[in-house]
């Protein structure tokens, strides 16, 4: 499991709200608002990492903006899960403009409740429309519950409508509003779950609802709590735990530390690229060895002549493809543009090489390529200011990209060596655009080797790469590359 994706993006989520976010083995989740801290297991299932991460995200969302002012707003159980359901739309939509990338894990984490949600019939009304009015309001409409009650009854009321207010009073600090409206819509929700409850009794005390509610043990309540627990907010299953010692697997590299690593690198890409190739000379075309006239009286024929040994470099070749599309100017979760991490990064690999060129003598020639709905190759001498400046049609065409990478590089006769396209990006694109090049990187294993790395990347590109090839900071991201490379190198 990606543990340092986990650590690092948990870490800066702490920064980002002033909490302490503390991983622990085999913890149970919990938030204090009060204490500004969130301690989370450390040792989540690997499949569950982006789902993990969207509710970390969220729990310190709540620091950051649930106020006290807005936790006293409930007057009883029931209050206090409706608010609390509107009030995580609010942190959610808060999440979604400080990280886009947010939106991709929280997705995660709706596909993975999804399933407790299709049969969730049994399940309180009052939950279920709870769940569609997040869903539609956080746009994810694909995940909602989507039973004809649920929307009768949202739409007969206005439910979506008085959620906006709601949240829109609690934005504003209107105290005395919010609380209204969440009474209105108490109110609404508990007259629906009663008649669901007793369809028979029709005639009921006008004066029903809230005032009439026993007070303690309220059943109503107790069954929207389980119901939300079921299908919005389940944290037993987001955060089960996996192996306590399996996860971890590349802290022994990351505690090489950049520089090692950088060396080691260097040392591998030197032993993968020196391809030397002798020609012998036959003795006909010899020079006679004048060191060997003892041969002459011996009858060794043959070794009266030198051995002409030419020794020549194959040429190799490297082609770095670096994503210039527009949801590059994203920042990452450190503040750092995408963009300008992709140029420092495809830095960090020129300066390799050129040193590995220089130093050592090896023939490695590279380029460096550029795509958005287009594939260009740069100026090796301007390449930095020319990713920045050329203009090219948005959009991320990362099959064609990776095509047309792959021709060029294929079709370079110079090339008598390896060859190895290397290609960034944060892969906000289709599944058929990763099966598109899947089929391309079978179709021409043998002849380059290829690698890509994720730079805030998208899951659905995570799955096919590996969580781990992700770049989500720069304090990551030479070691990120470097593994990557190494395990290119070695593979
Ligand atoms: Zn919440």
């Amino acid at each position: 499991m990606s543990l340092r994706t986990y650590e690092i993006i948990t870490k800066y989520i702490g920064k980002d709200s002033g909490v302490k976010v503390v991983l622990e083995p085999n913890a149970v989740p919990t938030c204090d608002i009060k204490k500004k801290l969130i301690i989370l297991p450390s040792n989540i299932k690997e499949e569950n990492v982006f789902a993990a991460l969207a509710e970390a995200m969220h729990e310190a969302g709540h620091v950051r903006i649930t106020t006290s002012k807005i936790a006293q707003l409930a007057t009883d159980e029931f209050e206090h899960s409706v608010l609390n359901a509107i009030e995580d739309i609010r942190v959610d939509r808060d999440n979604f403009k400080i990280l886009p990338n947010i939106k991709d894990f929280y997705r995660e984490e709706m596909r993975m409740l999804d399933k407790n949600r299709r049969n969730a019939q049994d399940i309180s009304l009052s939950a279920r429309i709870l769940c569609d009015i997040i869903m539609s309001l956080e746009d994810f409409s694909e995940f909602c519950v989507n039973s004809p009650d649920v929307w009768t009854v949202i739409n007969k009321h206005g439910l979506l409508r008085k959620a906006e207010n709601l949240i829109w009073h609690l934005n504003s600090r209107q105290y005395d509003e919010a609380r209204d409206e969440l009474k209105a819509i108490c109110k609404i929700l508990r007259e629906e779950d009663k008649k669901r409850e007793q369809p028979k009794k029709q005639d009921q005390d006008p004066s029903s609802g809230v005032g009439k509610e026993r007070p303690g043990k309220d059943k109503t309540a107790a069954m929207l709590d389980e119901g939300l627990k079921r299908i919005v907010k389940n944290k037993e299953k987001v955060f089960a735990l996996g192996d306590e010692a399996g996860g971890n697997t590349k802290s022994d590299i990351a505690t090489l530390g950049p520089l090692a690593l950088k060396e080691q690198t260097k040392n591998r890409f030197v032993d993968l690229l020196d391809k030397k190739e002798k020609h012998n000379i036959s003795e006909d075309q010899g020079k006679l060895n004048t060191d060997s006239f003892p041969s002459f009286l011996t009858g060794d024929i043959e070794d009266l002549f030198k051995e002409m040994t030419i020794v020549r470099r194959k040429k190799s070749k490297i082609l770095l493809v670096l994503d210039r599309s527009s949801s590059m100017w994203d920042k990452l979760i450190d503040g750092m543009r995408k963009d300008r991490l992709v140029v420092k990064t495809a830095k960090t690999i020129v300066d390799i090489l050129k040193e590995v060129q220089e130093i050592e003598g090896i023939n490695v020639d590279y380029e460096i390529a550029a795509f958005a709905a287009e594939y260009r190759l740069l100026n090796k001498e301007t390449w930095e200011k020319e990713y920045f400046s050329i203009s090219m049609p948005d959009g991320t065409r990362l099959s064609l990209a990776f095509c047309m990478a792959q021709d060029q590089i294929l079709n370079d006769i110079e090339v008598d060596g390896n060859k190895l396209i290397i290609l960034i990006t944060d892969g906000q694109v289709r599944e058929t655009q990763i099966d598109d090049i899947k089929s391309a990187i079978l179709k021409h294993n043998q002849d380059v080797r290829c690698l890509i790395i994720g730079i805030g990347a998208s899951p659905q590109i995570l799955k096919f790469i590996g969580a781990d090839r992700n770049i989500v900071a720069e304090e990551i991201a030479d070691v990120v590359l470097m593994e990557a490379i190494q395990d290119m190198l070695e593979g």
